[in-house]
This record gives structure tokens, C-alpha cells and sequence, in this order.
């Protein structure tokens, strides 16, 4: 690979600051990045002088089309390229693009879902350029980040609730500020998200009619080896590999995406990237175009990039880490503990607003990262449970208990700390004392939330998040700007979040069945273990009440994106169903039969040669699969019934309740008979490759 200048790579397909201070005028300029900072609104005239900018600069790299991209409900991106040409009068061509058409598109959304809104409300919808996410060129095309919504003005995206929760947070965090007396322009949130893939050669993958229709292998017995060695984690990466990471890097670098970490991961075959972090909505953006470019790159190595949460049963699934921490335009992060005394208790409210929001809206927590595909991850020992629970590590934990408990901690020279007056005593950083096994942890100065799964938008959990935060920030707000007395106040109510959010506080082993037991029984935390368990709780009135009153949502929109998701999970596996019905009849069976019928012949042949010959293996064989196709026939007819049950149901709620209790059981049986006669078959008469096969298909 020739040598590449990572510097002048970097964002070169970007209309950055960089580019939009070299190019445009200085009153342009700055009227444009006082809308990118300070959400004011952009004059007609300035949004005409960015365009043509925009335009050239787009032209002069090589692009002949421009988009709006969207994020749908859908949870892949959407676009709809028109070209800049313009006719011009002598018969020839100008290439034109105006303010309007940055700011605004019309593109013909009605096959996109939106669970009844459109129709409730208006036929179209538009799309509204998000300035705070820079422009960049993908497929000679101007790609425009833009908001999705309905001519009444309801979200038909992800991209508009994540705003508003921005807002949301940066709206309560400013009033907290301001009785510390720090000052900032704004407060956000910023988010860099792991990403886990696995990567399986093309001319395999091709042959699984599963991983192509649904992503995931809905058959396929145990290979000799998994990942019982752990070998593959942080191993020497195999050639293919890299060179598939180097060209990934390279494709995300153009675009501005700041890819820095990339390791195998546990399961063979599996692998990891981390971008470094930045403003939570430009991470989303890059966290959509990375999961497509990494299938886009796949492809041209001759491979396919997997981001199923569970591709192989009985091997890691694939997540995604959501680190998440908020900080001032100043450059202060509020989940890093301070200097001063003042900045410690400014931090430790923080901190608080935080345990208390992920405690009081575990559910929507919990349902933001609900899907089919994550179903079988969250719970399955591999990744944090569907509990959601904080883990703050002995240091910090042994801090809040002083605070508590009105006890002087260790490194306090044996006083009672009185926040605001004395300093935190300083606790270390170190990152090895970590609890993979949370769903919810503190690292030092952010917190990662775990449960994603890896083909997961994080655009859902981070608007949950900076929801539920902005929510107990403005709680404490009401009290505290009314205070005589700040910081006793400020104690008294620090006290008392640490106190009553004790239960959501758990630093042991979350994968163990005790935990469910304590946290369940003893902690009232909940254990929503399905798609169909999490969903309709966003329709619960406290969950409701707290993102109407934010802004965040309104009521059409819960309810119509609480429908959308659950009509995503029962077609999901739906189409899983279906599959295996399809694979069964028409290759699983036949195969045995004719697997079946050459053991039948040779025991009938060999017993011609010879009275004395047994047949032992032939004849077990024979008895076991034909058992096998018997239990195969029957289950895929309950499957069939199960499809058939599952068309007249009347609504969605039931649809899920019944995918959940029986659709998906009804599959694993089959599963489990299919994988047996596999086991018994000789691979040759296998109609597809093995597990073996898939998994160390790289070399
Ligand atoms: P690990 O695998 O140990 O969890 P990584 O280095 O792979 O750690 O990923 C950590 C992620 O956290 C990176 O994307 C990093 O940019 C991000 N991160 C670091 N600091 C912050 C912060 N203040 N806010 C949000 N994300 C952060
Ligand atoms: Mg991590």
C-alpha cells in the first residue's frame, strides 16, 4: 500500500471549519458558526452563500450530485441524490444549488415507516439541514446531514428527538452552572462508541441463505473449536485483516471520522473499532456512515461485514460501548472530578444527576437498545444483563458512602467531608479496576452504557440518556435556585440522591444468577429480558410525562415510534421464521433423505456380501436421523401453524407477546433437531458450510 499523509487525508472529504473559514466570507462565516454554537437561526442570504460554497468545493471534488441524509426509522440511513445541473439557455448546463435547497429537501417519504403519523397528521415530510453536523462527499455526492419530519412538525427520524435531548441537557446543565458560578455558552454531550463486527469471506457467507436474509446463522451445530482458548483477544491480526482495517481507517479518515482503536475481539473472526469521541450528534452521524462504510469496504476484500448482535449462537454476539460524559464549550467535563472544592461538589451533583436519571428510567434505558437481534445478547453471559445497574468502581464508591453516611473517608484526614468546603480526596484513574460485566460504568471520566448491540443506532440510548439527566438536573435546579443557603442545601440534597438511589448502585459480578435474584427480588430493579417486555413501557406515564415535558417527544411520537418498534421486532423474526421453513423443506430434508437413502442402500449391499457384517454405524444412523426427520417435519409444521397464528393476531402488542412465548420457541426447537442430524451427516451431503467453516473463513 503506497504510503498515505494521515494529516492531509484527514477530513478531506469534509466541508469542516477548516474549510468553511478558508472559503467563506468572514460575515458568512460567523453568522454560520454562531448557528452551529448557538442554535440561532440562519439568514436566507448566508444560507445562499454557504450553498454556492458548498457547491464549489463539492465540484472541485469530484462531486456531480447532492443529497439530504437522513436517519429514518428504519435505523439505516436514507438519501435521494439530485444532480446540481441546471439547464442553461444556450442548451448546455450550470451547476446551481441554492440556500433553499440546503436548508430544506422534499423527499417522497411515504414508504418510510412512521407507525401511522403521516397519516394522522400530513402526507409529507421534509428535511431540515443540521448545521452542527459538517457536510462530507461519499459516491461523487454531497451528502447534508439533515432532521426528518412531518409538515406538522413530528419527528419522523432519530436525528430530531437527539437534538431536542441536547437541548433538553444543555438547557437544565446551564441553570446548574450558574449557581456554581461557571461560565460557558453551552453545555454538551459528547459520545465515542465501540464498535463490533465480525468479518466472514464472501464466497462462504454467499452460501447461507440465513446470514443473508436475516443476518444471523439460524442453524448450525458447534464447531470443534470456539472461543473456549480465548486466543483471538488482542491476537496478532491476520493480514487480510489488516489490510481491511488500513483501507477502513482510510475511508473513515476522508470523511472526518477520528478512527483510533481497532483489536480482535473474544469469538474468532470478530473484531472491534473505537473512534475517539465527539459532540453526541456528530457521533451518531459518524456511527451510521462507519457501520456502512465498514460493509461497503467488506465488500471490496471480498468479504462481508457482519453487525448482527448475534451472527453465530454459541459464540460472543457483537455490541456497542456508548461512552458518554458531558462538558461546557470551555472545555470542562462535568464527570471529571475538579481542583477545587467547588468543582468536586459541582461534580459529584453531576454524577448524581446521573445515577438518579439511569435509576428513576432503567426501562427506557432498557428499551432504547431493545431488537430482535440484541434479544439474544442482553442476559446470555456474554454481554451486561437486561438489569440495568451502576458500577462505580471501590474509590468513588467509598467516597459516596462517606458522604452518606456522614463518615470521614480515608483520604480525608479523618474529617467528615462537607462538599463545597473540602476537597475529594483524590482517587485514581486507573481503568483496571473495571467491571466488564455492568451495563451501566463509571471509567474514571464518562460513563459507558454496555447494552447496545452492535448494529443498534446510538441515537435511541442517547437521547434516553440526555433525557432522563436533563430531567433530574432541572429537579435539582428548582431546589437549588431557590436555596438560601447553597451549600448546605447542595449537601443535603447530594446526600439524599446517593441515599435513595442506592439500589441502582451494584459493583459485583452482573453476569451471575444471584444478581438477578437480588436485583430483582430484593432491589425492585427490572428484568426486562425481551423486545416485547421493554417496548411498551415507553408508553408508561411517568416515561411519557418526563420526555413530553422536556420536549424531547410528543405523545403522536411515543406512540407511533412504540408501534414502529415492535412491528420491527415481530417481522424481524418473522422473516427468520419463514427462512428456516425455506431452508428446511427445500435443503435441510432432501439433504438428509439422500444422506439417509445412500446409508440405506450401503447397509443392504453389504449385507448381500456377507451375512456376517453388522452394520452397526449404518444402521444406528439410519434409526436416529430418520427420528430426526420426523421431529424436523413435525416442528417445521409448528412453525408454519405458528406464521400462519401470527398474521390474524390483532395488534401489535399481542403480535410481540406471541413472537416472544411462542414464534421463537418454536424455532429453537427445530434448530436443535436440524443441528443434531448435522452432527450425524456426512459434511459432503451438507447443504451448507458448517459453523467451522464460517468462522475461520479469514485467513
Ligand atoms: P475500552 O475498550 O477500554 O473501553 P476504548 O479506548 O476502546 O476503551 O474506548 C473508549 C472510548 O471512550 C473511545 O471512543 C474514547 O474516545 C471515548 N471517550 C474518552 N473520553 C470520553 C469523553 N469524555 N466522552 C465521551 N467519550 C469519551
Ligand atoms: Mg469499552
Amino acid at each position: 500500500m503506497e504510503k498515505t499523509n494521515v494529516p492531509e487525508m484527514f477530513g478531506s472529504l469534509v466541508f469542516d471549519d477548516r474549510v468553511m473559514r478558508a472559503r467563506l466570507s468572514d460575515d458568512v462565516y460567523a453568522s454560520l458558526k454562531k448557528t452551529i454554537d448557538e442554535n440561532t437561526r440562519l439568514d436566507e442570504h448566508v444560507a445562499d452563500a454557504v450553498a454556492e460554497e458548498m457547491k464549489s468545493w463539492a465540484i472541485e471534488n469530484g462531486a456531480t450530485h447532492f443529497t439530504h441524509w437522513f436517519q429514518p426509522l428504519t435505523g439505516v440511513t436514507a438519501e435521494k441524490h439530485d444532480s446540481f445541473i441546471s439547464p442553461s439557455p444556450d442548451g448546455g448546463v450550470l451547476m446551481e444549488f441554492s440556500g433553499k435547497e440546503l436548508i430544506k429537501g422534499e423527499p417522497d417519504a411515504s414508504s418510510f415507516p412512521s407507525g401511522g403519523l403521516r397519516a394522522t397528521f400530513e402526507a409529507r415530510g421534509y428535511t431540515a439541514w443540521d448545521p452542527t453536523s459538517y457536510a462530507f462527499i461519499k459516491d461523487h455526492t454531497l451528502c447534508i446531514p439533515t432532521a426528518f419530519c412531518s409538515y406538522s412538525g413530528e419527528a419522523l427520524d432519530k436525528k430530531t428527538p437527539l437534538l431536542r435531548s441536547m437541548q433538553a441537557i444543555n438547557k437544565q446543565a446551564k441553570r446548574i452552572l450558574k449557581l456554581f458560578g461557571t461560565d460557558c455558552k453551552y453545555v454538551r454531550t459528547s459520545v465515542g462508541p465501540e464498535q463490533e463486527y465480525f468479518l466472514v469471506d464472501k464466497e462462504v457467507f454467499n452460501k447461507r441463505p440465513d446470514l443473508k436474509y436475516t443476518g444471523r446463522t439460524l442453524f448450525g451445530a458447534m464447531p470443534p473449536k470456539g472461543q473456549e482458548m480465548d486466543d483471538h483477544y488482542f491476537g496478532v491480526i491476520k493480514p487480510r485483516v489488516t489490510e481491511y482495517m488500513e483501507d477502513l481507517n482510510q475511508e473513515l479518515w476522508k470523511l472526518g471520522i477520528l478512527a483510533k482503536t481497532e483489536h480482535n475481539e473474544v469469538a474468532p473472526a470478530q473484531h472491534e473499532l473505537a473512534p475517539i469521541y465527539s459532540t453526541t450528534n456528530v457521533a451518531t452521524d459518524s456511527n451510521q456512515l462507519t457501520m456502512e462504510i465498514m460493509k461497503k469496504v467488506a465488500a471490496r476484500h471480498g468479504m462481508e461485514c457482519l453487525l448482527h448482535e448475534k451472527p453465530f449462537a454459541g459464540v460472543n454476539g457483537s455490541g456497542k460501548h456508548n461512552n458518554w460524559s458531558i462538558g461546557t464549550d470551555t472545555g470542562i467535563n462535568l464527570l471529571s472530578p475538579g481542583k477545587t472544592p467547588y468543582e468536586n461538589a459541582q461534580f459529584l451533583l453531576f454524577l448524581c444527576a446521573v445515577i438518579q436519571a439511569v435509576d428513576d428510567y432503567q426501562d427506557l434505558l432498557r428499551l432504547s437498545v431493545a431488537t430482535a437481534g440484541n434479544d439474544h445478547r442482553l442476559g446470555a453471559n456474554e454481554a451486561p444483563p437486561a438489569i440495568i445497574s451502576i458500577f462505580l468502581g471501590d474509590e468513588l464508591t467509598g467516597i459516596l458512602n462517606a458522604i452518606r453516611n456522614d463518615e470521614p473517608y480515608e483520604g480525608t484526614e479523618k474529617v467528615v467531608m462537607k462538599l463545597g468546603v473540602h476537597s475529594l480526596p483524590s482517587f485514581s484513574r486507573d481503568t483496571t479496576d473495571r467491571n466488564r460485566t455492568s451495563p451501566f460504568a463509571f471509567t474514571g471520566n464518562k460513563f459507558e452504557f454496555r447494552s447496545l448491540g452492535s448494529s443498534n443506532s446510538i441515537a435511541c440510548c442517547n437521547i434516553m440518556l440526555n433525557a432522563a439527566v436533563a430531567e433530574s438536573l432541572r429537579q435539582y435546579a428548582d431546589i437549588l435556585e431557590k436555596s438560601e443557603n447553597f451549600e448546605e442545601d447542595l449537601h443535603t440534597l447530594i446526600k439524599k440522591v446517593i441515599t435513595d438511589h442506592q439500589r441502582i448502585l451494584f459493583d459485583g459480578n452482573g453476569y451471575g444468577e444471584d444478581w438477578i435474584v437480588e436485583a430483582t427480588e430484593k432491589r425492585g430493579l427490572l428484568n426486562l429480558k425481551t423486545t416485547a417486555d421493554a417496548m411498551p413501557r415507553l408508553l408508561d406515564k411517568k416515561n411519557m410525562d418526563m420526555l413530553m415535558a422536556h420536549k424531547v417527544f410528543t405523545e403522536a411520537e411515543l406512540q407511533s415510534r412504540c408501534e414502529i418498534m415492535l412491528e420491527n421486532y415481530v417481522k424481524t423474526v418473522n422473516i427468520e421464521a419463514l427462512t428456516m421453513v425455506d431452508m428446511v423443506r427445500k435443503n435441510y430434508l432432501p439433504a438428509i433423505e439422500g444422506y439417509l437413502f445412500k446409508l440405506a442402500q450401503t447397509t443392504s449391499l453389504m449385507r448381500q456380501v456377507s451375512d456376517k457384517v453388522k452394520c452397526n454405524y449404518e444402521v444406528s444412523t439410519i434409526e436416529r436421523l430418520s427420528e430426526l426427520t420426523d421431529h424436523i417435519l413435525e416442528s417445521v409444521k409448528a412453525l408454519e401453524d405458528a406464521i400462519a397464528t401470527l398474521k390474524d393476531l390483532p395488534d401489535i402488542f399481542k403480535s410481540s407477546e406471541f413472537v416472544r412465548d411462542t414464534l421463537l420457541l418454536t424455532m429453537e426447537s427445530l434448530r436443535a433437531y436440524v443441528d443434531e442430524a448435522e452432527m450425524l451427516t456426512s459434511q459432503k451431503d451438507w447443504p451448507f458450510p458448517s459453523y467451522g467453516q464460517l468462522l475461520f473463513s479469514v485467513n
